[in-house]
Parts: structure tokens; C-alpha cells; sequence
């Protein structure tokens, strides 16, 4: 895609991490299969993603609202803060949600020795199995830094899926809890992964309007690897020259595009 290209061009001068952050698209052609930032699904499927924690204080509170609307999250810990608090990652994995492998303290893998990536992730890897009886398949890079040779051996080494996003509500620039809402509800599409972090106030106190909102819409919340579980293949593009017999259909609506919106439409081709 030209889009990689581009990257891969302005990483000369251009930091690692900011890249990986505003484009996680960008190099997901590097590594099919490996790497997820949205999925095509067929039904109203998202995943809601909480990074950084557990916190003490505020993933207690987060994880009584995910039980009152019924909602499965995916999980992207810090080890440290998961040795620390083993009992509120037994409660997540116990209530259903995905937990999942976001680094031991927060560096930017990108910038990392490959031992050092490793140690990061194998400590991690320990205390969540530690805690719940089992390791996660999925990791996160902190900052969405890493680079495409370190996706495949990770993979490799931990059986790992490399886990972006595609919905971003900068709330860790703690904007107010409606602005994180606004953004969630507006950029939230079949198939998202939402990034949000459980270790900001205005976060916890953004979701049961998050919630409440994506519901409305009719969006089905399930845990990343649920999500993964349910890809599709993207339709093909449509050819610009398309044979197709003449039809006694007098509709002139014109040929739509694979519909990628919220209500399942069903596809008029294929
Ligand atoms: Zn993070």
C-alpha cells in the first residue's frame, strides 16, 4: 500500500512512536494476520479495549459498570500494576473479560533491544498467568510502537496477536468525560476497537454515557479475541466495468459500496 510506503519514509526523521500512534493502519499489510487495528465482521460486533491499569481505585469501578450493562471488555495490562494487584485481575478474567499483555513499565518498544522487549513481555506474561491461572494471546505495544520485524517474532516466541485500535478518544489528555463520549460514539464503527484507559477518572466516568450511547446504536460489545474470531473476508473491490445483464429492475439507486456502517446491510453482490 502507499500508505506504508510513506511511513517507512518519513521514519528517517520522523519518530517511531508518534507514526505508530496517529497510523496503526499503516503496517498492517506488513504482518497479515498478526496484526489488528479494526475487524470486518458482519454484525454490529466492537470491542472495547482498556489500557494501562488495573488502578486500585478506579478499575473496581469500571469493572461494576461493564456488569450492570453486560459488557465483555478486553483488558491491556501493565505487569507492574497487575503483580500488584493480582485479586482485581482475578475479578476481570473472572467476570468474563479478555486480559491481555501491554509491557511490564510502559517503554516504547520501537526503540528496544530485542531482550529488552522480551523481558518486558515475559514478566507480564508471568503475573497474569499467576493471577488467572493463565497466559493472554494478545499484546498491545505501548504507544502502538513496534516495528514489523518485532510483531513476527513475538508472535512467534509468545503466540502473541499484536492488538492496535482504530477508535481514539485521547483521554489521557483527560479532556472531560463528554468529550471522551462524543468522540467514542462518533468514531465507533462495525468491527472497531476502541482505545480508552481505566487509570483516568474522567475515562471511568465517561462510560456509562459510552455505554449507554453505543447500545442505542445497536452495537453487540465483545472482547478482542471474540472480534478477531469473527473476521470476514473484505469483499472484493467492485470491477470499474462490471458485467452485468440488463435487469427489469426499474430502481435507479446506484451500486453501493460494501456497506462498512453500523446496521448490517445485506451485501447486494456476494
Ligand atoms: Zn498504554
Amino acid at each position: 500500500m502507499v500508505g506504508s510506503v510513506a511511513i517507512l519514509a518519513a521514519r528517517a526523521d520522523d519518530a517511531t512512536a508518534a507514526q505508530a500512534d496517529k497510523k496503526p493502519k499503516s503496517e498492517e499489510t506488513v504482518a497479515p494476520g498478526i496484526t489488528f487495528d479494526w475487524i470486518h465482521v458482519d454484525g454490529p460486533y466492537i470491542a472495547m479495549t482498556f489500557d494501562d491499569g488495573p488502578s486500585a481505585k478506579l478499575t473496581p469501578k469500571l469493572l461494576d459498570l461493564l456488569a450492570a450493562h453486560h459488557i465483555k471488555a478486553t483488558f491491556f495490562l501493565i505487569g507492574e500494576n497487575a503483580a500488584e494487584y493480582p485479586d482485581i485481575v482475578a475479578r476481570e478474567a473472572r467476570e468474563g473479560h479478555e486480559i491481555a499483555n501491554h509491557s511490564w513499565s510502559h517503554p516504547n518498544f520501537g526503540k528496544m533491544s530485542d531482550d529488552g522487549v522480551r523481558g518486558q513481555l515475559r514478566k507480564t506474561d508471568d503475573a497474569i498467568k499467576s493471577a488467572m491461572g493463565k497466559s493472554p494471546t494478545l499484546m498491545r505495544p505501548p504507544y502502538g510502537s513496534i516495528t514489523p520485524r518485532q510483531k513476527r517474532w513475538i508472535n512467534q516466541e509468545f503466540g502473541y496477536k499484536v492488538v492496535l485500535w482504530d477508535v481514539d478518544p485521547l483521554d489521557w489528555r483527560r479532556p472531560g468525560p463528554s468529550v471522551v463520549c462524543n468522540r467514542i460514539v462518533k468514531n465507533t464503527r462495525a468491527g472497531s476497537i476502541i482505545l480508552a484507559h481505566d487509570i483516568h477518572p474522567g475515562t471511568i466516568d465517561a462510560m456509562p454515557c459510552v455505554f449507554k450511547e453505543l447500545e442505542a446504536k445497536g452495537f453487540k460489545f465483545v472482547t478482542v479475541s471474540e472480534l478477531i474470531a469473527m473476521e470476514t473476508p473484505l469483499p472484493p473491490k467492485p470491477s470499474p466495468t462490471p458485467k452485468v445483464s440488463p435487469s427489469p429492475k426499474p430502481s435507479p439507486s446506484p451500486k453501493a459500496k460494501p456497506a462498512r456502517s453500523t446496521s448490517p446491510s445485506p451485501a447486494a453482490q456476494n
